[in-house]
């Protein structure tokens, strides 16, 4: 399998290429040339399938240079935890994807990524810099995903002030490979600031960078695993699902549409966002067009230049009808998300973190606009992905139920060691000269 920039200016490389580099050379996002057809054997007997078989048969369509057995080895590694589909009634299911290490679906990505980089390098003598831009979970995600992998230095930036006190607990106590840097800025600074460091020279002559975002392709295809696994536990033939997806990247939905690539049955997709909506706007408008990103309480979506848009344009080849007629978009204000989190508490004695909150409210929008289109509740099942535990936002959802939330022990952990990071000013060049000095 072989990979193409969305820009299309840079050659095709091969998986391990396109992982190690993270952003193709012309400065676009690598996607697969072709896209591999699960067998109608896969689909069979999906329902009986665990997390792991999928991971693994949708693995090995899009990984090359790992044999079977270490491939193996590294999915059932990966994915050591559940992911349980929950009803919620009236065709509403819940994907809990926050059962891994860090409490956020950004687990998926971290793990099988640092353990493909580490396949990929074994022979290689020279340490690789991961070095990416957290909103808050990438970060800590990362930062236990790579934690201790030989080979590997990890450099992580997230705007100071403005992430959450456990997330930032998360990141900055890691220790060992994992380096914390706390700019002066908002997220999109310090993406803008990784960015320029991919692509300046005098850096990769120096040093092997490469990201973790979720630009890097790597991230992508272990998200498309719990979309079949979804499917699976659903066991529901006739009516394939509609799948939401709360987004800030749009990493997670990218790898939705890649799943559907596959085969696998989806009525559509829902992007909801918070009120860093220039995807849903997009949607109702055709035009997109990115905004400084703004603050909100499911702040892992404070998002105001998707990097995976391309990616979502190229897999329509820029086809807008298309687009729309497969994604449905919708965004929240922060009281709606906290009337949304109250609403499910009371109606469903379910608890949801802020981010798959604002997922829910748009499922309620969405079946609203069904029922106004085909008169009745359709019986299309609609699958929230929860992104993240709700003990992460303790401090936003207390308040919101008026009742206390355990924090899981493999939280607890962090919170009592010491901070330790480094200031950086919203500029460049300090980035650069702190790299320069730390791992040349
Ligand atoms: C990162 C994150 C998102 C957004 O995912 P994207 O792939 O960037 O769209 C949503 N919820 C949580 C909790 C996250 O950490």
């Amino acid at each position: 399998m072989k990979y193409i920039s969305t820009n299309k200016k840079a050659a095709p490389v091969s998986f391990a290429e396109a992982a190690l580099r993270g952003l193709a050379p012309d400065g676009g996002l690598y996607l697969p040339q072709s896209w591999p057809q699960l067998t109608s054997s896969f689909f069979d007997n999906l329902g009986q399938k665990t997390l792991q078989d999928i991971g693994f048969e949708v693995s090995r369509l899009f990984v090359d240079g790992i044999g079977n057995e270490l491939l193996k080895k590294i999915i059932n590694e990966v994915l050591n935890f559940e992911v349980p589909l929950v009803s919620l009634g009236d065709q509403v299911y819940v994907l809990e994807l926050f059962h891994g290490p860090t409490l956020a679906f950004k687990d998926f990505g971290a793990r099988f990524m640092s353990r493909m980089f580490s396949a990929l390098r074994k022979d290689s003598d020279e340490d690789l810099v991961i070095l990416a831009a957290t909103s808050g979970d990438t970060g800590s995600a990362v930062a236990q995903g790579f934690l201790g992998v030989e080979g590997i230095q990890v450099c992580l930036l997230y705007p100071k002030g403005k992430v959450s006190y456990i997330q930032e607990q998360q990141l900055t106590t890691a220790g060992k490979n994992v380096e914390a840097l706390e700019v002066e800025g908002t997220f999109d600074d310090c993406q803008r600031m990784v960015k320029k460091a991919f692509s300046d020279q005098l850096l990769n002559e120096k040093m092997q960078l490469s990201s973790a975002n979720s630009i890097n392709i790597a991230r992508l295809i272990p998200q498309m695993f719990y979309y079949y696994y979804a499917v699976a536990q659903l066991r529901d033939e006739d009516h394939p699902p509609i799948f939401c997806v709360p987004s800030g990247n749009f990493g997670n939905l990218t790898a939705g549409l890649m799943a559907q690539k596959t085969g696998m049955p989806a009525a559509g997709f829902i992007a909801a966002t918070n009120t860093n909506d220039v995807v849903p706007k997009f949607l109702e408008s055709g035009e997109f067009n990115p905004q400084p990103s703004k603050r909100t309480i499911s702040n892992a979506m404070d998002v105001g230049n998707p990097s995976n848009f391309a990616r979502i344009v190229d897999l329509y080849n820029g086809e807008y009808q298309q687009m729309k007629r497969q994604i449905w978009g919708a965004s929240f204000s922060d009281s709606e998300t906290q009337q949304a989190i109250k609403k499910v508490f009371s109606k469903h004695e379910y608890l949801m973190d802020p981010h798959t909150a604002v997922g829910y409210g748009a499922v309620q929008q969405y079946i609203r606009w069904e029922q106004g289109y085909f008169g009745e509740s359709a019986s299309t099942p609609k699958i929230i992905l929860s992104t993240a535990h709700p003990a992460k936002f303790k401090d936003v959802i207390e308040p919101v139920i008026g009742a206390g939330i355990e924090i899981p022990d493999r939280l607890k952990a962090c919170l009592e060691k010491q901070k330790k990071s480094t200031v950086l000013r919203n500029e460049y060049g300090e980035l650069k000269q702190w790299l320069l000095n730390h791992y040349n």
